[in-house]
């Protein structure tokens, strides 16, 4: 059910820079969550909200959930209430639903912005420039329950690994402008989520803060 080895494995590869794993365990049983619950892993990541929201009730309360996928705005105050983290933000329209929804909940949800980095097409993802349109922005200025902690992305699903090493070199170099630009005196923009099971150890090289894995975790 679980593949306890390669978390054993993973957990080696992630401690030398202190990288931390969020199991992706979408389309997984509550049974195979709770081994790893067992094993001492707190991070999961799903990326649909029924389902998500399904196990958050059905899970132990000490679990912190991410939401790793696209979100709906419409399906914001679903997760608000006890998300940890939303990985893939990508539009002030977004923002504004999860201020409003977390101030209702008395919260600050942690965020992060996600940037399109591979060549496929997607309709998710920012680029720089669109980013820096979102963050200069006075509605983003005034988000009060909002905490944006860093970006993500996702690179070309492909066996050529320069290919992925560069798309991960483009969104550390996309993290540093911003930290520069924009979060220079804020200790907590500080992660990049990027690396998944076929990936994650050229992510660590480039300086993923955080690899969310699935597949290699699950039989
Ligand atoms: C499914 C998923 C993952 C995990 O992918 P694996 O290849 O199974 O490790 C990571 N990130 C996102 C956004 C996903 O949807």
């Amino acid at each position: 059910m679980i593949k306890k080895e390669n978390y054993i494995q993973i957990q080696e590869q992630t401690q030398p820079t202190n990288t931390q794993l969020v199991v992706v365990s979408k389309k997984r049983t509550n049974e195979a969550i709770k081994k790893y619950y067992e094993l001492g892993q707190r991070v999961f990541g799903e990326n649909r909200v029924q389902e998500l929201v399904d196990k958050q009730e059905a899970l132990p309360k000490d679990i912190e959930w991410h939401l790793i996928g696209h979100l709906q705005t419409n399906k914001v105050k679903y997760i608000a209430p006890f998300v940890t983290m939303i990985h893939a933000v990508d539009s002030l329209k977004l923002l504004l639903e999860i201020d409003k929804r977390a101030a209702q909940n008395e919260r600050t949800i942690p965020c992060l912005l996600q940037f399109h980095i591979a060549e496929e097409e997607s309709k998710y993802g920012l680029n720089l420039e669109r980013a820096k349109e979102i963050l200069d922005t006075e509605e983003f200025s005034n988000l009060a329950h909002v905490n944006i902690v860093g970006v993500m992305g996702m690179a070309t699903f492909t066996e050529d690994k320069e290919q992925v090493r560069g798309e991960f070199q483009q969104l550390k170099n996309i993290f540093d402008t911003l930290k520069q630009v924009y979060f220079a005196e804020k200790e907590d923009f500080r992660e990049i989520s990027m690396g998944m099971s076929g990936d994650y150890e050229i992510a660590i090289e480039e300086g993923s803060t955080m690899i969310r894995v699935g597949s290699k975790l699950f039989e």
